[in-house]
């Protein structure tokens, strides 16, 4: 770690992701030697290789705008190169390493053939027209396409994002590259996406969190769920936990929460689902669609007491205070649907109450696990129905959550799940590496 934080000083994300993966690993890697001779570690905490690149493209007044584009081929040890793109203001080379570094653990975790990767851009989708994202997303791809294909690196949605953006980018490589093939996951159903890939991380981050229930005898039935967010996962999440008998009753923006006393359902869900479509903020607005909801302006949802919280929005959206603040309500499980949504104090808090916590990388791989399972169906040449698709969702999500008990289960029999998802993951890539020669 010291050596790390001297060559990349100030990448805290980045880093804060390295030392949680470290910090679990450490009695396997001692166990090991094998992978100390091979300096897996080293090789392992450094990506591949790092592009970044200039994006120039024009608004609807013809003003010229100047992003900043990335990709992080992180690891490829175990398949092609697979991760999300993120557009968002805030992104910057340490949060896309972090990202890249979860993302190769996560897709170990998934059974399929999936190295880690990352992309993205300080763009803000924020706002702009559906011409103006198209821009962009055509300037982004006529500098990504050189380094991507569907056996090498295959990019898909993230924050900011979407159905639309993977549409406006896949046609763009088409066009450079003349061939049509599953270059990107997440595509529109008649042009070579998979069912279910819009629901998977909400809808497998259910399943997985439905695991932890089971193994204590629980279930979702009647149980309060906060949940913040509202973007490519939290409404997948609260349509599941719907389904199964819990009540969601927040979810959040950026400029505060809405708590809904009654619970979302498939309506309500609609309702945000065609707001969010519009590229404008859908929390303040669901509270004059929903007289029963009420709007609270600049604060987090993990003060209203629950049973179960899923953060579902970003990188350390749940501090330590807030884990207190969650266990003084009695909050039973907290399953981190966000990539890295706790941060390590929170953890802490969590682990030291014995909660049973649910770290992002295994709780959210069901996203990537159908982008996989859309790749699979490209390189047939075939459709799975829904069914189908569902089934192999389910399975990945409960061999994910039998790799954290086999790995995470502590001598008083609490499962340390961060500890369980990290050693199975951190085995798979390294042993990996080990057969692969020093490369
Ligand atoms: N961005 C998602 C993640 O964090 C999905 C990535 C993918 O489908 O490749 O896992």
């Amino acid at each position: 770690m010291t050596n790390l934080e001297t060559k990349h000083p100030g990448e805290k994300e980045y880093l804060q992701a390295v030392h949680e993966v470290l910090e679990s690993i450490e009695s396997i890697y001692n166990e090991n030697p094998q992978y100390e001779s091979a300096k897996i570690i080293e090789r392992l905490v450094e990506p591949d290789r790092v592009l970044t690149f200039r994006v120039s493209w024009l608004d609807d007044d013809e003003q010229v705008h100047v992003n900043l584009g990335y990709r992080i081929q992180f690891n490829n040890a175990i398949g092609p190169y697979k991760g999300g793109i993120r557009l968002h203001p805030s992104v910057n080379l340490s949060i896309l390493k972090f990202l890249g570094f979860e993302q190769t653990f996560k897709n170990a975790l998934t059974t399929l053939p999936l190295g880690g990767a990352k992309g993205g851009s300080d763009f803000n989708p924020k706002g702009k027209s559906d011409t103006e994202i198209m821009r962009f997303c055509q300037a982004f791809m006529l500098e990504l396409w050189r380094i991507i294909g569907p056996n090498t690196d295959v990019p898909a949605g993230d924050i900011g994002t979407g159905g639309r953006e993977i549409g406006y980018m896949y046609g763009m490589y088409k066009k450079l590259k003349s061939e049509n093939t599953g270059v990107l996951t997440g595509k529109g159903l008649n042009w070579g996406g998979s069912l279910i890939r819009p629901e998977a991380t909400g809808f497998g981050a259910t399943y997985f969190t439905n695991e932890m229930l089971v193994s204590n005898n629980d279930s979702f039935k009647g149980k309060i769920v906060t949940v913040s967010g509202f973007g490519n996962v939290a409404w997948g999440v609260a349509l599941k936990v719907t389904e199964l008998g819990g009540k969601v009753v927040t979810i959040s923006g950026p400029d505060g929460y809405i708590y809904d006393e009654k619970g979302l359902d498939a309506d309500k869900i609609d309702y945000l689902l065609a707001l969010r479509a519009s590229n404008n903020d859908i929390v303040s607005p669901y509270a004059d669609e929903f007289p029963e909801a009420i709007f609270v302006p600049g604060k987090k949802p993990w003060e209203v007491k629950c049973d179960i919280a899923m953060p579902s929005a970003t990188q350390n959206e749940l501090n330590g205070e807030d884990a207190a603040q969650l266990i003084a309500n009695g909050v039973k499980y907290v399953a981190e649907v966000s990539n890295m949504g706790c941060t390590p104090e929170a953890i802490e808090v969590l682990h030291d109450a014995k909660i049973p916590f649910g770290p992002g990388k295994a709780v959210n791989a069901g996203g990537v696990g159908v982008s996989g399972l859309e790749m699979s169906q490209n390189a047939m040449k075939l459709n799975w129905t829904v069914d189908e698709v569902d089934a192999k969702l389910h399975h990945m999500m409960s061999s994910i959550h039998m790799a954290c008990i086999k790995f995470g289960t502590e001598d008083d029999g609490y499962v340390n799940y961060v500890k369980g998802a990290n050693i199975a993951g951190f085995i798979k890539v390294a042993d990996a590496m080990l057969d692969q020669g020093i490369v």
